[in-house]
């Protein structure tokens, strides 16, 4: 293998005795490997490896997931999180039998230019699957090549990006670009540990600049994150009888924005300290927090004509049975959803 660098050939040589053998790396087709790529962004393998056999099995190819509903492909992801992800997943798979004709994209440049398809998910399927000598980066490889060359630039700073990709291209093997750029999110993934490094068992120590230093736990650089917004959530929960049904008003949020194409009772945001009790609340608070923001939750029954007032101001929600448990709820609705429908027919 004359095209490599020595540190990718001791990567390599560790990367064929130590990889994990997931099932979508057995013989990598893009639809399978893309699915993969994106159900891993922000999950754990162990979880993300039950989720990828069941949306194959629900989706088995790109032309089942463009025609299934939004809805379905939604509740399908729940439990994952990030729901951005199911959106966009949904939309690319729409847009590949819109206007490729159902052909996957082979070149980075052309999975790029879907809907939702950034850098690193590109790289990985045009690398694993068509052989494009093209570097992934994610967080672990951020990690490994912070460290590796010790660098003192913030990694989500052009100068950081700027250095981490330089590296990464310059590592990425010609022949076996998929294999390479696996081998170094593994090695993040298996040794590179955030916190405590195997460094005695990892195959590029020697060159690892940042073990001689003793700086590793200094790397990756980060800029300081952003102030979390404190904000209160109202949920108006509106239920009705139909003979002896009971059920609740429910819309599907914007796709755009807080909770983005989820299914929720109507609510209201407002930024601010919430407020320790309110009298008018059926159950509250509910406290939550997500990347960005520190929620406080109250949620308001309303019955009779209120109730129909309220149905009638969201005009694109439905009457749902409350035991419907077959629907994508934001993670701080799901949570209380049991006691909530107790309140609700006990009222
Ligand atoms: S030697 Fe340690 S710090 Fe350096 S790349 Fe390997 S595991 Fe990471």
């Amino acid at each position: 293998m004359p095209d490599l660098h020595p540190i990718t050939r001791q990567l390599l040589e560790w990367y064929r005795v130590h990889a994990r053998p997931l099932p979508w790396r057995e013989s990598p087709h893009p639809y399978a490997t893309w699915l993969s790529e994106v159900i891993l962004q922000q999950t754990r393998v162990e979880t993300g490896t039950a989720y990828w056999h069941r949306f194959l099995e629900q989706y088995p190819t790109v032309k089942d997931l463009a025609e299934a509903p939004i809805e379905s492909v939604m509740r399908s992801w729940k439990g994952l999180g990030y729901y951005s992800r199911a959106r966009n997943l949904h939309a690319a798979a729409k847009a590949v039998m819109d206007q490729r004709d159902g052909q996957l994209p082979i070149l980075a440049a052309d999975w790029r230019a879907l809907p939702g398809i950034g850098d690193y998910t590109a790289a990985a399927i045009a690398s694993i699957c068509h052989g494009e000598a093209v570097p992934v980066v994610d967080g672990n490889v951020q990690r490994v090549l912070s460290r590796l060359f010790d660098i003192a630039d913030p990694v989500d700073r052009k100068s950081g990006r700027d250095a981490i990709r330089a590296w990464s291209e310059a590592l990425v093997s010609e022949a076996t670009p998929g294999a390479s750029n696996q081998a170094w999110m593994e090695l993040g993934a298996l040794v590179c540990k955030p916190r405590n490094p195997a460094c005695p068992d990892c195959p590029v120590r020697e060159a690892c600049l940042a073990r001689q230093r003793g700086t590793w736990a200094d790397r990756p650089v980060k800029q300081p994150k952003k102030k979390q917004v404190t904000m209160t959530v109202d949920f108006d929960v509106a239920i009705r009888k139909v003979d002896s049904r009971w059920e609740w008003w429910v819309e599907r949020r914007p796709d755009r924005g807080i909770w983005g194409g989820l299914e929720s009772f109507p609510a209201t945001l407002t930024e601010g300290a919430g407020r320790d009790r309110d009298p008018q609340s059926v159950w509250g608070p509910v406290d939550h927090i997500l990347t960005h923001r520190r929620l406080t939750g109250w949620f308001h029954l309303h019955t009779g004509d209120a109730a129909s007032d309220l149905a009638r101001c969201h005009p694109g929600g439905s009457w749902i049975p409350l035991d419907d448990a077959d629907r994508a709820w934001p993670r701080m609705v799901d949570k209380v959803l049991p006691e909530l429908r107790s309140r609700a027919v006990k009222n």
